[in-house]
């Protein structure tokens, strides 16, 4: 059975064989080769052992009627017929004895097939001939067997023996026919198996493929229900993970196209509001003028970091990164950011303390790192207390670089600890936006330390603040690899 499916969205039509027919098509024809197997092999066994009997029988008889004969110096019609009295042997089909001419001697004058005596000819010259044949229309063995009567002076006569045997024909016959019967039973149950299995199997894989369908539209809430233990179960089961995993990304992606809208419009907005006033305004005061244009001005900037930010993030999710990991030296990177930091420290009235320890060297992009520290120092700055400070401390264990940011700040309440990865998550809404915050800095840090292969962690200080701990495997001394590679 051919189907045909059509794709809608790729506009191509692809011929198809259905499992259904594949399966059934296998098993009928395994199943087909093994009922003949059970019906021609049994026959043959059976065949070849009645074929054994019947020489042994015919022969042995062949020897006790040549030996009988052989006594006699010279064979005749007569004395053949005496011996032939004696010996009293089961009845035959057809017994002929000749004498070494050929020339019937006796004869008992059965059925045979009227043709010339098979076999004496061999016999006159001194060898033993058998011959068995099975009629399958008939259901008959034919055995035919010549015996040389070997006497003093060499051969003296052939002893001919025919047997026409339907008895055990029958037995075969019989055989053959409750092979047949079994065959045909077991035949028509296994077909009926092989389509309730097949249906079965690919009633299922419908059911799997309906599903994608309806998720291909776009309805992610999709779930198939699982039924049974088998590979086809673990599909389902699969399918299901994947179909949850894609409603989570597509709810994500959802959320973060509408919040970055949201962060966008706010101070397009303003912006907007600024320069109407800048233009419908007769008599505005230069001075005035100045300040609205500062403000469009920090406006813009504010758009220009969220777009940066966005831009990082989205990066940083399609993987697509022109940054290579190399060889960094974390103290030289903390370093350059802090010295960077130091304004806006000093305008907050924050201390900026270091620790940093040499040779914490790690395979990273610099960029990442620089990103990662950055704003996690920013951050820290940020939410303090003026006259707080900021302890940065970097240092080796377990074969790991450890990064601590260290803030006197206000501290991020237990319930909202979870959520500051979270994009656009913010603490308190009022503060970040004041302080020029999107909600996205820690967003970054986590997918960048993520993308480098280290781990971030945030906790509560007791005496107050936050405290941010990143990892990063060291990277192995020069040597060690070389040795390894
Ligand atoms: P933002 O641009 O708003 O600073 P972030 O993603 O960097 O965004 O931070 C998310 C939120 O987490 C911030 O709005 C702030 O409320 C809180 N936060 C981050 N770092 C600190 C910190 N060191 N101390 C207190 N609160 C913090």
């Amino acid at each position: 059975m051919w189907v045909t499916i059509s794709r809608t969205e790729g506009k191509k039509v692809r011929r198809i064989v259905s499992v259904r027919f594949k399966i059934a098509a296998v098993f009928s024809l395994f199943t087909a080769a093994l009922l003949l197997f059970m019906n021609i092999y049994p026959i043959y066994v059976s065949r070849d052992m009645v074929f054994a009997t019947k020489r042994s029988a015919l022969q042995s008889q062949g020897s006790v009627i040549s030996s009988s004969l052989s006594a006699l110096e010279k064979l005749s019609a007569e004395n053949v017929e005496q011996v032939m009295e004696l010996l009293d042997m089961a009845p035959m089909t057809r017994l002929v004895v000749t004498d070494p001419d050929g020339r019937v001697l006796y004869d008992t004058g059965g059925a045979d097939n009227g043709g010339p005596l098979w076999g004496v000819e061999e016999a006159l010259g001194g060898y033993t001939r058998f011959s068995c044949a099975y009629s399958y229309t008939a259901g008959s063995f034919t055995s035919r067997c010549t015996v040389p009567v070997a006497g003093a002076a060499g051969v003296t006569g052939a002893v001919y023996l025919y047997e026409y045997d339907t008895e055990q024909g029958d037995i075969i016959a019989g055989l053959q026919q409750n092979l047949g019967n079994m065959s045909a039973l077991f035949g028509g149950a296994g077909l009926v198996i092989i389509i309730v299995i097949s249906t079965t199997l690919t009633r299922r894989i419908k059911r799997l493929s309906k599903a994608m369908d309806v998720v291909r539209g776009g309805d992610y809430s999709h779930r198939i229900t699982v039924r049974g233990k088998d590979e086809l179960a673990a599909l389902a089961e699969e399918f299901n993970v994947l179909t949850g995993r894609l409603e989570a990304t597509e709810e994500a992606r959802r959320r973060f196209v509408s919040d970055a809208s949201h962060e966008l419009r706010t101070p397009l907005a303003a912006i907007r509001l600024l320069s109407d006033s800048i233009t419908q305004s007769d008599s505005m005061d230069p001075d005035t003028m100045r300040e609205f244009a500062r403000d469009i001005g920090a406006e813009a900037y504010r758009l220009q970091r969220i777009t940066e930010k966005l831009m990082t993030l989205t990066k940083l999710d399609s993987g697509v990164t022109d940054r290579q990991p190399e060889p960094v030296d974390m103290k030289a990177v903390a370093e350059r950011t802090l010295h960077l930091l130091e304004p806006l420290a000093a305008e907050q009235d924050v201390r900026l303390r270091t620790d940093l320890a040499e040779g914490c060297v790690v395979s990273a992009s610099a960029d990442d790192l620089y990103q990662i520290i950055f704003n996690l120092a920013e951050n820290a700055v940020k939410y303090n207390h003026p006259g707080g400070s900021v302890d940065l401390a970097l240092r080796q264990a377990d074969g790991q670089a450890l990064l601590t940011v260290a803030d006197t700040g206000i501290g991020i309440p237990e319930a909202d600890m979870e959520h500051i990865f979270d994009r656009f998550y913010r603490v308190d809404k009022a503060r970040s936006r004041a302080s020029g915050g999107s909600g996205l800095g820690l967003a970054i840090v986590h997918d960048a330390v993520v993308a480098n292969g280290g781990t971030i962690q945030a906790a509560p200080r007791p005496q107050g603040g936050t405290e941010f701990t990143v990892s990063f495997p060291l990277r192995a001394p020069a040597a060690d690899r070389t040795d390894r590679s």
